[in-house]
């Protein structure tokens, strides 16, 4: 009998020993007791001396032999990523895996022992009707690359070993035909390719493109789509031909960046920018970041591509820790858009839009092209509001307003955007009885509504969280503009990401404002990015394109650096600001977000965790090198009842930082049962 140390996922350190009477590897995954309950695991050990005492550890029930035991490499990604991100390395593990594998259920009932989801999932596979032979895909040739792109190409391909690159273009510089390219040459010699997308609704286009393209070095079902809608079914099967190294190409959003794949040559992330890559539940990770450290173990390239990189990537590439490969003119004959500024401060505003953006409209459509006007908010109306007392609508459970949102005709709701609660309008000031209230603002739905009074004649296609909470109502609704079945797209920010409109003429940008102020240090470069990726829906495909931006504050250098394409200029004065006020990329951050019912409770909680980690500092004469900022309520404070505030701890040096959340954080209780509170950690966050 030996003894090994085992992962599970549940909410405690570990990992946990047990007995066990026959070899084992590491990977394997056993089926172990935990309390009363069975959980299946991760052998990450073996031949271990046991922690606690010999009689009571628990014997392991079975060794489940139906996959190949996990790779070292894959455990090591993991372990990185709990030890990094400060979580159980359990927690990180048995996620990744899919459900079928990490479930006991799947391997108990009447067939228990005789037979388990893996062979469930081949004997299905082999008794069904003969799989049709995969869909041919029709080629298309490479698009011949300009001299920027060939260079590029030929810098990712000569890479031997581990080397990462910045891949920097505007919109429409062709990134994507680089990618393709690279991974064209990598497949050819045999390599394996893990291509990264930030949305979930580009997968399909991508991955046509991709099948198109690679035609010649893969074969269709050598490319494995990985993503969050896949059905449990769907995923086990892509998840395993990923594992088991039939497939080529997995291509996937941030999630995939945990597939195991025999010989990774190559990582591509698309948008590297975008903060969809990082999870903001559960594991907080950076798929961008991972990726990275992915590759430098693989040995394998890394290629991050953007047209407004995040500052911590310009940073590493002004350094030369990334290569930074430059892609300065459009692909085909493209031009850059015009980029207008109107200044709102004068102006009378039709229905929120002004006179000049109105006659442009009308102009493109003259010329039979499309319009997108582009406005950040859902809903109908950001409040519904009383003229007579002042009344406003709020949610009861949140410190926010309550969204209007028109069902059908006049008839209207109000959502909290925070909390999800939703109920009818009131048909009259619930205050003073007053039956005139009016939504205040604008909305997607009533710009929407807007545009169609304005502009009888158009088809006008919304398309946002709501006009895409059906499956397959955004693929629908995308198609219907690619198709030029749409006439004015009105969107949020799920339309500015990736999808080629070649027939858009004009985009109109409304409430960019709201972002310009913000308390959060981030937001600036957020909102760049954005403005820059929205105005490059425009001008494709060799025709000109003009784009309009409302804004009452025309002359900040924001809105400037954007009129000028000028992303390097923008990084620059932003990049100076960071290091004055030692901000990230110049120093490192963990952020602690507690909850309870009660704000003084958790302010006082997160007092005394400051307190705590203030006097481990002293004492390991580390009181300078980690700042501890004053604990503060979330600018939502109250969300479904609870009350939230964060604790921000900054250091220039990240191992200072690490070492503190390492060696102090596990002395923080994780639940304090009496006052109800608990907490995450998030390190590296994005949003304060
Ligand atoms: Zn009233
Ligand atoms: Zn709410």
């Amino acid at each position: 009998m030996t003894y090994c140390r085992v992962a599970l996922d549940v909410p405690l350190a570990g990992p946990f020993d047990y007995a066990v009477h026959e070899p084992l590897a590491l990977g394997d995954r056993v089926i172990v007791p935990f309390g009363r309950r069975r959980l299946i695991g991760v052998v990450l050990q073996v031949d271990v001396v046991p922690q606690m005492p010999l009689e009571q550890v628990r014997a392991v029930e079975q060794v489940l032999r139906d996959l190949a035991s996990l790779p070292e490499k894959w455990l090591a990604l993991t372990e990185f990523a709990a030890k990094y991100y400060q979580r159980p390395v359990g927690e990180v593990m048995l996620p990744a895996l899919p459900v079928q594998l990490r479930r006991v259920s799947s391997y108990e009932g009447k067939r228990a022992g005789l037979e388990g989801p893996l062979a469930r999932h081949r004997s299905r596979q082999a008794k069904q009707v003969p799989k049709p032979a995969p869909q041919s895909v029709l080629p298309v040739p490479a698009l011949p690359l300009n001299a920027q792109q060939q260079a590029a190409v030929d810098q990712v391909t000569a890479a031997d070993g581990f080397k990462a690159f910045l891949l920097f273009g505007v919109t429409g510089s062709g990134k994507t035909q680089v990618y393709l390219a690279a991974a064209h040459a990598v497949l050819a010699r045999g390599g394996r390719v893990l291509f990264l997308v930030p949305e979930i609704n580009l997968t399909p286009q991508f991955a046509k493109a991709l099948a198109q393209r690679l035609a010649a070095v893969v074969q269709p079902d050598q490319v494995a789509l990985l993503h969050s809608r896949l059905a449990d079914g769907q995923r086990l099967a892509a998840w395993l031909e990923a594992y088991e190294g039939r497939a080529r190409v997995v291509l996937g959003t941030r999630s995939a960046l945990f597939t195991p794949m025999p010989d990774l040559d190559l990582i591509v992330v698309d948008e590297e920018h975008d903060p969809s890559y990082k999870q903001q539940e559960g594991l907080r990770y950076s798929a961008r970041d991972l990726a990275l450290w992915r590759a430098r173990q693989e040995g394998a390239v890394v290629v991050l591509g953007s047209a407004t990189p995040s500052l911590e990537t310009w940073r590493h590439a002004q350094r030369g820790d990334y290569q930074l490969l430059r892609l300065d003119q459009r692909a085909t004959e493209a031009v850059l858009p015009t980029i207008e500024m109107i200044d709102t401060r004068r102006l009378q505003l039709n229905k929120g839009l002004a006179p000049q953006l109105i006659e442009a409209i009308g102009q493109a459509l003259a010329q039979s092209r499309q319009v997108l006007i582009y406005l950040n908010r859902r809903g109908y109306a950001p409040v519904l509001h009383c003229d007579s007392c002042g009344w406003v609508s709020q949610c009861d459970h949140c410190t926010a307003y309550s969204v209007v949102h028109r069902v059908s005709g006049h008839y209207m709701r109000l959502h909290c955007h925070h909390c999800g609660a939703q109920r009818r309008a009131p048909e009259a000031c619930p205050d003073c009885g007053d039956p005139d209230l009016k939504p205040m603002g604008h909305g997607t739905q009533r710009l929407e509504q807007h545009l169609a009074e304005l502009f009888e004649q158009a088809t006008i296609v919304r398309i946002d969280a709501d006009s895409t909470r059906r499956k397959g109502s955004a693929q629908a609704l995308f198609d219907q503009v690619h198709d030029g079945r749409a006439d004015i797209l009105v969107g949020t920010q799920m339309v500015s990401k990736g999808h080629d409109f070649t027939n858009l003429g004009l985009v109109g940008v409304l409430n960019a404002d709201s972002m310009l102020f913000s308390q959060d240090f981030r937001a600036p470069e957020r909102l760049f990015a954005q403005l820059m990726q929205v105005a490059g829906r425009a001008g494709r495909d060799g025709q000109s394109g003009l784009v309009m931006i409302q804004s009452g504050y025309p002359e900040q250098p924001l809105y400037q650096a954007l009129k000028n394409h000028d992303y390097e200029g923008f990084a620059q004065s932003l990049m100076q600001e960071r290091a004055e006020a030692g901000l990230p990329p110049h120093s490192f951050q963990a952020l602690m977000t507690a909850q309870g019912p009660e704000l003084k409770d958790v302010l006082a909680f997160l007092q005394t965790v400051r307190a705590s980690a203030q006097s481990w500092l002293q004492a390991n004469g580390l009181a300078d090198a980690v700042m501890l900022y004053d604990p503060v309520p979330l600018r939502v404070v109250r969300v479904a009842k609870v009350c939230r505030a964060q604790l921000l701890m900054e250091a220039p040096v990240r191992a200072a930082l690490h070492r503190l959340l390492q060696l102090w954080l596990p002395s923080v209780g994780h639940r304090h049962a009496t006052r109800n509170l608990s907490w995450q950690l998030e390190v590296d966050p994005l949003e304060i």
